[in-house]
């Protein structure tokens, strides 16, 4: 026991002591002892109503002196006291450093609350967004922010993606919109201004589109002119046929690669969208294989074909041959003579699929993640020298992301490859069909 529980017992057996010997002496013994409970049990209250006092009262004053017990307990208090204002001097000045941080941020930062509306958001909110802290506290954030794009993506809650939408307080800025968890089913929505990384990329593919367009008049011209040559019967060309003819397979190229590059502008290009229209896969497969087998021609590749003779696909029937020609030609370029190449058209509750599988000579898997990169290529000489230019698989991403859909790649080095084109289910229609089936 400590020592001043000890006094406290000790100067209560006194009080009762004393109140049995005055009952005693009196004749009240009964009424001497509740007297002396009466006035512990009052003395008790009286510290109690004092402790109450202090806490409510100063909080920087010490406690006041309270006798053995009483001061332990106050001392006790006031050391929780002091730790507690610590912490919170401690949090406050932490939080204050945060606020100044995402203060400072160059991008909007946004916070909301389990249900969408404005709790806090930083001084580039106003600039980019059109939001001030004070003035739409607690408004819906889809009342302030109301691009169809980004209402749609924030009912998505799809956390970790992101949308692009116009801001609405500047014309031509382009923002990027992300969406965070935080704290207690809080979200923190974060803003970029995007502009200018998309004005360069325009720039960039307007002066690739504009180099090529530049280069196809004179490459045309020159690949004219090697072929007069060739066809020309004059004794004195006998002796240049070979060098012209190294020539006519280079230009050529140089052709290929420039028709390759003006197809992934356009395909990059917004403007020029065709309108979508439902396209008979099956026929258009059936005539992708054909031409495989002519590719093929003697090397006698062995071309399957498994097509649903129902299952149609709204889309671009031009681009559409261009990727799964690509896929198939690949398919014979990178497969032995003799090898087996399947082609399969099917749907299922994810969507709708197109599949190219061979048993040829396959990819590394480190190569995999990246064969879809402009002219990246496997083996260079291998890829030229069949004629490849290093972008086909790159306007076969281009394609299927026009058609809301995705390339997957499996494959395994010496066994084979599989390219999967993956379409959504909504782009399905009916066999000669001229609405689509789900919309
Ligand atoms: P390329 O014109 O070089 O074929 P692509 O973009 O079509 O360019 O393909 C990129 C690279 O991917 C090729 O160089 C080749 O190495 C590899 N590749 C594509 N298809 C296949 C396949 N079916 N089997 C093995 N490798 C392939």
């Amino acid at each position: 026991m400590s020592p001043s529980w000890r006094i406290v017992w000790r100067q209560l057996t006194l009080l009762f002591l004393a109140a049995a010997l005055l009952g005693g002496i009196t004749g009240y013994l009964l009424l001497c002892l509740l007297l002396a409970a009466l006035s512990s049990l009052g003395w008790q209250l009286w510290r109690l109503h004092r402790l109450d006092q202090w806490l409510d009262g100063d909080r920087e004053a010490g406690p006041p002196p309270a006798g053995p017990v009483w001061d332990g307990i106050q001392a006790h208090i006031a050391r929780l006291r002091r730790q507690n204002r610590k912490r919170k001097r401690k949090l406050s000045r932490l939080l204050e450093q945060f606020q100044q941080a995402i203060a400072a941020l160059p991008d909007a930062a946004v916070l909301l609350t389990e249900d969408d509306k404005l709790l806090w958001c930083n001084d580039r909110s106003r600039p980019l967004l059109g939001l001030a802290a004070g003035r739409d506290h607690g408004l819906p954030i889809t009342h302030l922010l109301r691009h169809p794009d980004f209402v749609a993506f924030l009912n998505q809650r799809r956390n970790g993606d992101s949308v692009e939408f116009s801001s609405p307080v500047e014309d031509g800025l382009l923002l990027s919109a992300r969406i965070a968890p935080y704290g207690k089913k809080q979200r923190l929505l974060l803003a970029t201004d995007i502009s200018r990384v998309r004005r360069l990329e325009q720039m960039r593919r307007e002066f690739v589109a504009n180099v090529s367009h530049e280069l196809r008049t004179p490459l045309t011209v020159i690949a004219g002119y090697l072929e007069t040559l060739l066809d020309s019967d004059d004794p004195a060309l006998t002796l240049w046929e070979q060098p012209l003819r190294r020539m006519q397979q280079q230009s050529g190229r140089m052709l290929h690669i420039i028709e390759d590059l003006l197809l992934l502008a356009r395909l990059e290009s917004q403007k020029e969208r065709a309108p979508f229209k439902p396209v008979a896969v099956p026929a258009l497969l059936a005539d992708i294989a054909e031409d495989a087998i002519a590719i093929s021609g003697d090397q006698g590749h062995q071309i399957s074909m498994v097509a649903d003779p129902g299952l149609w696909l709204l889309g671009c029937e031009k681009e559409l041959r261009s990727a799964f020609a690509n896929l198939a030609n690949n398919a014979v370029r990178y497969t032995p003579a003799g090898g087996q190449i399947d082609l399969r058209w099917f749907a299922d509750e994810q969507g709708l699929h197109l599949v190219v599988a061979d048993n040829g000579e396959g990819i590394a898997p480190q190569h995999v993640p990246r064969l879809t990169e402009r002219f990246y290529r496997v083996n260079r000489d291998r890829s030229r020298s069949s004629g490849g230019t290093g972008l086909g698989l790159s306007i076969v991403k281009h394609i299927l992301n026009n058609h809301g859909g995705q390339l997957r790649i499996e494959s395994e080095l010496g066994a084979g490859s599989v390219f999967t084109c993956d379409f959504p289910p909504e782009l399905r229609v009916a066999s000669g069909c001229s609405e689509p089936e789900s919309r």
